[in-house]
């Protein structure tokens, strides 16, 4: 059985006392199993990342940089490797590990920029022969704890940049999907960063606990449910901690009469059942103005999802692969089941999907459409995450941009439409972070920054892009007068006026 250790200075470590088992969703095979820390070694990693962090804070940013440019070179020459680990452990189907391993190196390529986004701020003379400026410093010992849809890309949001900043990272990533973080590890270390720096600790709540609780620790990057996003925000500012805490999702796409239906169908198909509906961005709720457009949706939608293939990671032939584990896709046939006994019409049920033999005990789920969903029902209500669209009726635009305001979450949104008034009293209106137009997954690019509003973001900065700079350094401004004859000007009791 393959053993999944942690990475502590540079080194894997396989020791512990428990281990867990980890499965392969697409045939639900026990492939590994992973050590899981104790709090004795999370005091033990802190203290070599806090040590380490000791020369790394005084390393140009120049060189910190060329280790990254490396860096993104040893994972774009080893990305099929990482599919592999990818698919294998969250199911995913290649193509789409490899779209979320392309995004993940967009952040280390902005990372191996940081030269230029650490130049920080200066004025001449702000006052008689006294210059200021201000530098960002970075903080210490810096935590990231990710969940399990994404295992490269949303880890990669954060360690680059909190590396390249100057600070020593400790990632705990999700125990479900633990070996592409420990192979980047390695490729991390083959180009050039010094051990230490860069920390794996695999554990679950004891763990995270131990992490929010110790004062070595000065920030946490979370991104997870917002059940959970929630505690760590609350823990880490109990503990003194900066945080950031990316939550759940419900993501809303209005399709407005004028809209060019096919093109929405297309879009709504890919965004909605694409990995599994396991995406925090998937658009699980389409609002469908009017029932003329409604009935064509549906219509529509019926007839496209007769081609979805759902299947085993590594054919490239299939649409998407399993969800992560038997208890989530009981959890997501219930939703349907639910959203059945409370009046919504099911029109497709991928309930009773047949896969071959050799995936019979995976976990998987077809393409479902639900029609007639209102707000108040569970599976509405609730975040399903999993290959599951649901179509609410409504009347007009105001009372759809009411609904997705309402809703508790706030991660991303799209209207579909071809009028430029629509879309701008969308983009004013909405109470939601990430907002497309035509644009199903309006997810961010590495130089902009990632979060949703409401209860999908607790914290005050985004994640990655500049918003990064600002949340792993810290501030701080010098003021600066060399005393010459001209400015010895004696004692003063109250400020320059
Ligand atoms: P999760 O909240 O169960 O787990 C996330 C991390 O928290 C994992 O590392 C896990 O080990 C840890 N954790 C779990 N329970 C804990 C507890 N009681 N105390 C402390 N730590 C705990 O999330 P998941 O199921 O792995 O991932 C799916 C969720 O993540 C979805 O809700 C999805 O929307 C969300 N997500 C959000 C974004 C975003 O950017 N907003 C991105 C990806 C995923």
């Amino acid at each position: 059985m393959n053993i999944i250790g942690h990475y502590i200075n540079g080194r894997v470590v396989e020791t512990g006392e428990n281990f867990l088992d980890v499965d392969c969703p697409s045939t639900g095979e026990i492939e590994s199993k992973l050590a899981m820390a104790d709090k004795a070694l999370v005091y033990e990693v802190i203290n070599v990342a806090q040590k380490a962090q000791e020369d790394w804070r005084k390393t140009p940013p120049a060189k910190r940089a060329q280790i990254f440019a490396r860096f993104k070179t040893l994972v774009e020459n080893n990305s099929e490797k990482l599919c592999e680990l990818i698919g294998k452990e969250h199911g995913k189907i290649s193509h789409d590990a490899m779209g979320e391993l392309i995004r993940g190196i967009e952040n280390i390529e902005y990372a191996a920029g940081i030269p230029e986004l650490l130049k920080g701020e200066f004025t001449k003379d702000v006052g008689g022969k006294i210059d200021s400026w201000s530098q960002f410093e970075p903080l210490g010992v810096v935590v990231g704890i990710t969940p399990f849809n994404f295992p490269a890309m949303v880890p990669l949001w954060m360690y680059p940049m909190a590396i390249a900043c100057g600070n020593s990272f400790i990632l705990k990533p999700s125990e479900r999907v633990p070996s592409a973080q420990l192979f980047l590890a390695g490729l991390l270390q083959k180009a050039g960063l010094p051990d230490g720096v860069f920390n794996i600790i695999n554990g679950d709540k004891e763990v995270v606990d131990a992490l929010l609780q110790d004062d070595r620790v000065e920030a946490v990057s979370f991104v997870g449910s917002t059940p959970i996003a929630q505690y760590v925000y609350q823990e880490a500012a109990r503990y003194g901690k900066r945080c950031q805490a990316l939550g759940g999702a419900k993501n809303h796409a209005i399709v407005m009469p004028d809209a060019d239906l096919d093109n929405a169908v297309d879009q709504l198909i890919g965004a909605a059942f694409g990995s599994s509906g396991e995406r925090c961005m998937a658009l699980s709720v389409a609002v469908a103005v009017g029932d003329d457009v409604a009935d064509a949706l549906i219509a529509k939608l019926t007839e496209q999802m007769k081609s979805i293939k759902v299947g085993h990671y590594s054919d490239k032939a299939n649409s998407f692969g399993a969800v992560i584990s038997q208890e989530h896709k009981e959890r997501i046939e219930a939703h349907i089941s639910s959203a059945v006994e409370q009046g919504a019409r099911l029109v497709v049920d991928g309930r009773d999907i047949q896969v071959p033999p050799s995936c019979e005990n995976g976990y998987y789920i077809g393409a479902t459409l639900i029609d007639n969903v209102t707000a108040e029902m569970t599976s509405y209500q609730a975040e399903i995450f999993g290959p599951v669209l649901q179509v609410v009726r409504v009347d007009s635009m105001e009372e759809a941009v009411t609904l997705i305001n309402d809703n508790m979450y706030g991660n991303g949104t799209c209207l579909f439409t071809r009028d430029g008034e629509a879309a701008r009293y969308f983009s004013d209106e909405i109470k939601v972070g990430m907002v497309g137009i035509n644009i199903p997954l309006p997810v961010p690019v590495a130089y902009h920054s990632f979060g949703g509003w409401k209860q999908s973001r607790f914290g005050d900065l985004c994640i990655y892009g500049p918003d990064a700079v600002r949340f792993y350094t810290d501030r701080k401004t010098i003021t600066q007068r060399w005393p010459s004859s001209g400015v010895r000007e004696g004692i003063k009791y109250s400020f320059p006026s």
